[in-house]
């Protein structure tokens, strides 16, 4: 377990880190740091590759190269554009955007306190949707298997050309499959969003 010091320091950094995510879009951070920025169809011309046609993309919280594949929010991408590291990248937010966190100086006891307050409630935002993941995607395999079953069904019971009566497994996998082929490509969508989310906060 890391000393209650580090602990208290992580808190404060990523509850800054937040703070400045909630604050800035990454519309402002653009187009206080890129000299004549053009904005295009919320594209921009790659800051990290040169490139005739804009193919980075603007969102409000995060940015993402098409080009060159690189991605981040307002912090990461600060850090890449002046070379810096996480902590020198919320110092200069923070006194370039007049944000006013006490990022230069010890925190008092009481930021301190909010702020492992807050870093507490991250953690359990996180966590629970780390659940929501998982048991989506026990759904999701669950569907693919039953999916999967009715489609063997389905040509394993397919009614020969004199039989009179259709065979029970053949007559569900046909009223099942198109709902199932429906349910696995809609879990498979939310999975991969919940997924991209993950990939953004890790
Ligand atoms: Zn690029």
């Amino acid at each position: 377990m890391l000393p209650t010091y580090n602990r208290t320091s992580i808190a404060i950094s990523c509850d800054y880190a937040a703070q400045i995510k909630d604050r800035l879009s990454m519309f402002d951070v653009v187009l206080r740091y890129i000299p004549n920025v053009k904005i295009m169809g919320n594209n921009i011309l790659c800051p990290f590759h040169a490139e005739k046609t804009p193919s980075c993309h603007l969102w409000d919280d995060h940015f993402k190269c098409f080009g060159c594949g690189k991605y981040g929010d307002v912090i990461s991408f600060v850090q890449i554009y002046f070379n810096l590291s996480f902590t020198d990248a919320l110092a200069k937010l923070n006194c370039d955007f007049g944000l006013n966190l006490p990022i230069d100086r010890k925190p008092t006891l009481k930021e301190a306190v909010e702020a492992q307050k807050r870093w507490r409630a991250i953690i359990k935002e996180r966590q629970e949707r780390e659940k929501t993941y998982f048991a989506l995607r026990n759904e999701y395999l669950a569907a693919c298997a039953e999916f999967q079953r009715l489609r063997q069904n389905y040509f394993k019971y397919q009614p020969k050309p004199d039989c009179t009566e259709l065979h029970p497994l053949f007559v569900e996998a046909l009223q099942n499959l198109s709902y199932y082929d429906y349910l696995t490509t809609d879990l498979s969508e939310q999975l991969s969003r919940l997924e991209n989310q993950r990939n953004d906060t890790t």
